[in-house]
């Protein structure tokens, strides 16, 4: 496709096509290495019970710091990696990882494990349950320990397949939680046909809660609803005091983000967690 205004013009997008796709295959290659030289690295971010301020679980993220281009947000890696392929031995990796931190962590106190999933993982169930069935038996984690974070996009053109991996999983005792909740396409009946135990608030609902009426009445809202329905609710991207408490006061069971603490690497979690259990700390 060639842009008809002016030659000036055409030259501009000519180069920033060439950068994209340059960007993308120096992110192919290096991608590749990283997962080859073990350089992906999962981080953990605590989540609260906003009533009595325990860590009751941790969200799994996933780090990579490149040698050469530096850090790479998952969101850009994650969609790179849903295109070649490379998302499920991502996902190998993250969960074989937080499995087995999160057995360690069981010592200390009994959390849940949080890990993301893309829809593009569910495109091969046996694959995925495998992963996750390796993941529990060598870290010896407990099924119920294990928490799955999939989004709206998953249930928006599932098939038969999806919905009995969730419901196996289920069975087993794992977790199912509804990630960004608010933030896809799908209709809400969804939420009655599927098994989910949880249900995350998209973290784009809080940012400006405390000027925003709206926004306000929808988070109010959202958790009324799920409340009606069963589902325990999780606030993502809690930055303040004031969201704190306006959560709690509208019956939000949990929350997460950077007014307690930033994703963390393994070690500075296990700190964090092990000074929180001592008697004479209050979160
Ligand atoms: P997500 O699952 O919705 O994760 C929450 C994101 O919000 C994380 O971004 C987290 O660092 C950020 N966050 C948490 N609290 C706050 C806060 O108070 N303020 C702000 N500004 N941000 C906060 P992150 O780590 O960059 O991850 C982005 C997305 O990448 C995740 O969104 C998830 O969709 C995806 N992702 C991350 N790790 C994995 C993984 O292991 N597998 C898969 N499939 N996706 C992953
Ligand atoms: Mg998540
Ligand atoms: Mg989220
Ligand atoms: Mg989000």
């Amino acid at each position: 496709r060639v842009k008809q205004d002016g030659r000036n013009a055409y030259r501009f997008y000519d180069i920033s096509m060439t950068t994209d796709v340059q960007r993308t295959m120096d992110l192919d290659s290096r991608l590749r290495q990283a997962i080859k030289n073990n350089r992906i690295e999962m981080y953990y971010q605590p989540i609260l019970d906003l009533e009595t301020k325990q860590i009751v679980g941790a969200e799994a993220l996933m780090r990579w710091e490149d040698e050469k281009l530096g850090f790479i947000p998952p969101d850009e890696f994650i969609l790179l990696a849903e295109k070649n392929g490379l998302i499920h031995r991502l996902g190998e990796i993250a969960i074989s990882q937080a499995c087995y931190h999160a057995a360690h962590w069981q010592s200390i106190a009994p959390i849940k494990i949080s890990i993301n999933f893309s829809s593009v993982q569910f495109r091969y169930c046996d694959t995925l349950l495998a992963q996750i069935k390796k993941g529990l038996k060598s870290s010896g984690l407990a099924a119920n320990k294990l928490d799955i974070e999939v989004t709206e996009s998953l249930l928006f053109n599932h098939n038969d397949e999806v919905v009995s991996l969730l419901e196996d999983l289920r069975r087993q005792g794992v977790e199912l939680t509804i990630d960004d909740f608010g933030t896809g396409y799908s209709a809400l009946s969804y939420l009655q046909k599927f098994p989910f135990d949880k249900l995350k608030i998209d973290r784009s609902f809080l940012i400006d809660i405390d000027q925003n009426a709206s926004n306000r009445e929808l988070v109010s809202a959202i958790i009324a609803m799920a409340k009606a329905l069963n589902i325990r609710i999780v606030a993502e991207g809690v930055e303040t005091k004031w969201h704190t408490e306006y959560l709690l006061q509208r019956g939000c069971d949990y929350g997460q983000g950077y007014y307690f603490s930033k994703p963390l690497p393994a070690d500075e979690f296990e700190v964090l967690l092990t000074h929180s259990r001592m008697p004479q700390s209050v979160a």
